[in-house]
């Protein structure tokens, strides 16, 4: 079955043609590991799982690359201010290698706690200094590069492509809200390859280079890494859609501009994840991580499935109440499998292809993961399914959901708090509502809590 995706190059559903028949080859661009990710990063990781086990749910081999920015991110996405790096390193008293170090470890725990299948490499900005200078000489060589005031820089008047990706207008206008000035550049959207020690003598980390010491502009790691690792010519990149008119248009104009050719098919970008309409990021220091919730008692699990309810290049609002929805959610879907799994009966073969094939057409159709979270709902509760059904399909959808929804391990419930809600059960079908209230706080003062169905109802321990 095809696959269609949104493609930012052309704004439009387009089905996926791999280059090579049966592989998908995909970069995703990392985290800037100068602070611990925050909820609307990891919107970002989530995304690129989804559609990475999209793929490989139509069997396709993905190798996946996402690199990790330990050097040259600047506080600005353009190339003013401080590197981030440096800045993390001042705020905490320690190297910026510790600071790497420590919150790159502190990524992959948060990885691993969404079910975010690591990627096949996650190369370092910094262990690939010798590419990124490579990459700039064949630059120099294609006379995309001039010097000036130390720096070397990419003269975007040479790349005449340059506002495909984010279909900028190319006036001076747009310019100057982009970026600050800078008067070494020839042209406002020209960007930094090479920094050299002139501009920011305080500069921790630095390398020699054919134009002097110094250190490389953010932007050219990911064309490095990326073809290092999959080759000049690749199937698909993901990102955050802030990334669109800077980064990934940087990122076409140098790797465009070097090797003369299409770079990559498709563009993916998740849309913003925002707290009360706001922006959150990590330099304004109104962050929420994933540790925060889990501190709050949210299981990372929670998380996923919250940002599973909207359309990935759609922005999503965070807030506690949604989230606990998605909480109760994922409890009754939990409730559910123990229910299905205790009972012993036999595939309908039929019906499992049957809902298989919804559920790829649903998935398949740009990632739709509203619509499969629905029909994974409606498959768990089908009166008319067998368990056995209802387990493979639950067990099959979670290949690409990723929720860990067979992970449940049932809890032995005390007789009498069992006892209540079979009361409870009685008191709501006889519509006592003041009796069945007053049952739910019996049983949550023993340390258990009701979800109530249509018809039935589950009782789960307070976490
Ligand atoms: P950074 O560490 O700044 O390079 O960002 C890592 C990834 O997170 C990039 O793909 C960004 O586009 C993405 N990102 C940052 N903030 C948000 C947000 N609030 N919502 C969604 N994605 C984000
Ligand atoms: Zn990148």
């Amino acid at each position: 079955m095809d696959i269609k995706l949104t493609n930012t190059l052309g704004r439009k559903k387009e089905v996926f043609k791999p280059i090579k028949k049966g592989e998908a080859n995909m970069y995703t661009c990392g985290l800037t590991v100068y602070n611990y990710a925050h909820i609307g990063n990891l919107r970002a990781y989530v995304f690129s799982d989804i559609l990475k086990r999209t793929l490989q749910f139509n069997n396709y081999k993905v190798k996946h690359i996402e690199n990790i920015t330990d050097v040259g991110h600047l506080t600005s996405d353009a190339d003013e201010g401080e590197d981030k790096l440096e800045k993390g390193a001042k705020r905490e008293k320690k190297t910026v290698w510790e600071i790497a170090q420590h919150y790159t470890d502190a990524f992959m725990d948060d990885m691993k706690e969404l079910n975010i299948i690591k990627p096949k490499n996650m190369p370092k900005a910094t262990d690939h200094i010798k590419e990124m200078i490579q990459l700039i000489k064949k630059l120099e060589k294609n006379g995309c590069t001039y010097e000036a005031g130390g720096n070397i820089y990419y003269d975007t008047s040479k790349f005449k492509d340059y506002p495909k990706l984010a279909k900028l207008k190319m006036n001076e206008e747009a310019a100057q809200s982009r970026v600050g000035k800078d008067p070494n550049k020839k042209n406002s959207f020209d960007f930094v390859l090479w920094f050299t020690k002139h501009k920011y003598s305080s500069h921790e980390m630095e390398w020699d280079s054919p134009w002097g010491r110094g250190f490389p502009g953010w932007h050219i790691e990911c064309s490095a890494m990326s073809s290092k690792y999959l080759g000049e010519h690749f199937d698909i990149h993901t990102g955050g859609v802030d990334h669109i008119p800077i980064h990934h248009t940087n990122e076409i104009a140098q790797s465009e501009g070097a090797f003369q050719h299409k770079w990559v098919n498709y563009w993916l970008h998740c849309g913003w994840l925002t707290i009360d309409a706001g922006k959150m990021s990590k330099s304004a220091g109104n962050f929420i991580t994933l540790k925060t919730l889990t501190k709050k008692g949210y299981n990372p699990m929670e998380y996923r499935y919250f940002l599973l309810g909207a359309n990935y290049n759609r922005p999503i609002t965070f807030s506690y109440t949604a989230l606990d929805s998605a909480k109760t959610a994922m409890k009754k879907l939990k409730a559910k499998v123990i229910e299905i799994k205790k009972a012993k009966d036999e595939l309908d073969k039929k019906e499992y292809d049957k809902q298989l094939i919804k559920f790829t057409e649903i998935i398949n159709n740009d990632l739709n993961t509203p619509k499969a979270l629905a029909l994974l709902l409606d498959v768990a509760s089908n009166e008319k399914l067998s368990n056995k059904t209802k387990l493979e399909l639950i067990k099959k959808y979670d290949e690409v959901l990723g929720l860990r929804l067979l992970e449940t391990k049932e809890e032995t419930i005390p007789k009498e708090v069992l006892k209540l809600k079979s009361e409870r059960d009685k008191a709501r079908t006889e519509k006592d509502f003041a009796k069945s209230d007053k049952l739910r706080d019996e049983i949550r003062n023993k340390g258990y809590e009701v979800l109530d169905e249509k018809e039935e109802s589950v009782v789960r321990k307070i976490k």
